[in-house]
């Protein structure tokens, strides 16, 4: 093969996952093979010069991914994961600090309304401002039947993946400048929801219409609204109850690129849609899918 060139459905890991069980949000450290988030490969261009962005779900997966290219690009982030995710959360802060970047830990529960307002303002304070908020956060948990599906974890899974989207945001409004993007995470679930997925599914929607509509009402304010859809990823999110065991060794090999793809493979996106040079870019949704139509 040409050296310029990879073959996309090699290019990372297309073997079987092995199944492996954690409780949620587990924890990326245990897993095997351990998500790649671009530790040994990505390389920055200057491209976030001392933007200062708050990063939901940073200690692994896609956040892990958005905030060692963030840090590499130049930016000095605000780290928030839950408190049971600290040693994930410890690897990228030592990341981040040997490119010479500033990092700050705010542990924290996003169902929980008074801490997304704490977690905004103290992002904020300790920054020294806000230009980006990368939203990924987000809980799955794969139930069989609707039977089946507590009000508890419909609940959570709401006030987790959609209701933190607009505390979070109402917080950070009035630290918001012109020139502030905000982005949101969503799904190929928010297209085509899975039979086992229906709690998960429906707030990956609402998150579409979330993003779209803030988007025009932000956008003569300056700031900038768009949305990541990720196919399937290895991630925590995953093997921690995401999907049932039985589905794991074959992840992700149902897609055209017949490979789950991994968190590395969505840094880039994060970066342009923080970047000024995503500067006539709001309310849409960005597809990183493997061959998945959103649609
Ligand atoms: P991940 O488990 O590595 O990251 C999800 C993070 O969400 C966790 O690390 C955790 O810090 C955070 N989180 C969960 N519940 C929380 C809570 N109550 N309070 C604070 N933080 C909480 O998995 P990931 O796959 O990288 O997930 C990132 C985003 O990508 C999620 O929004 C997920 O829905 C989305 N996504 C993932 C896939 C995939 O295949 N992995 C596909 C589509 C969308
Ligand atoms: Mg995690």
């Amino acid at each position: 093969m040409v050296k310029h060139q990879t073959d996309p459905t090699k290019k990372y890991y297309s073997g079987k996952f092995p199944k492996q069980y954690q409780n949620p949000p587990g924890l990326q450290k245990d897993m095997k093979p351990k998500p790649d988030c671009g530790e040994e490969s990505y390389r920055g261009t200057g491209q976030l010069e001392d933007k200062k962005i708050l990063i939901t779900g940073g200690d692994s997966g896609i956040g892990r991914a958005a905030a060692i290219a963030y840090a590499r690009e130049g930016a000095d982030i605000a780290l928030n994961y839950l408190p049971e995710e600290q040693a994930d959360a410890l690897e990228v802060k030592e990341l981040i600090e040997k490119e010479g970047r500033r990092v700050f830990l705010i542990p924290g529960d996003l169902s929980n309304e008074a801490f997304n307002q704490q977690m905004v303002k103290e992002a904020h304070d300790k920054l020294g401002g806000l230009d980006v908020l990368a939203l990924v956060a987000g809980m799955q948990q794969s139930v069989e039947d609707i039977t089946g599906l507590t009000t508890e974890q419909l609940r959570r899974t709401f006030s987790v993946n959609v209701f933190s989207l607009f505390w979070t945001v109402k917080a950070a409004l009035p630290y918001l400048e012109k020139g502030a993007s905000i982005i949101t995470t969503t799904s190929v679930q928010g297209y085509n929801p899975s039979e086992n997925l229906l709690d998960y599914a429906s707030t990956k929607f609402a998150i579409n219409g979330f993003t779209r509509g803030l988007a025009k009402q932000l956008g003569p304010k300056g700031i900038r609204v768009n949305s990541i859809a990720p196919g399937p990823i290895w991630t925590a999110l995953q093997i921690s109850g995401g999907q049932p065991q039985e589905k794991i060794p074959e992840f992700g090999q149902g897609v055209p690129l017949q490979r789950a793809g991994q968190p590395a493979e969505l840094a880039a996106m994060y970066v342009y849609l923080a970047s000024d040079k995503s500067s006539y870019v709001t309310a849409q949704v960005y597809g990183i899918t493997g061959g998945i139509e959103l649609a």
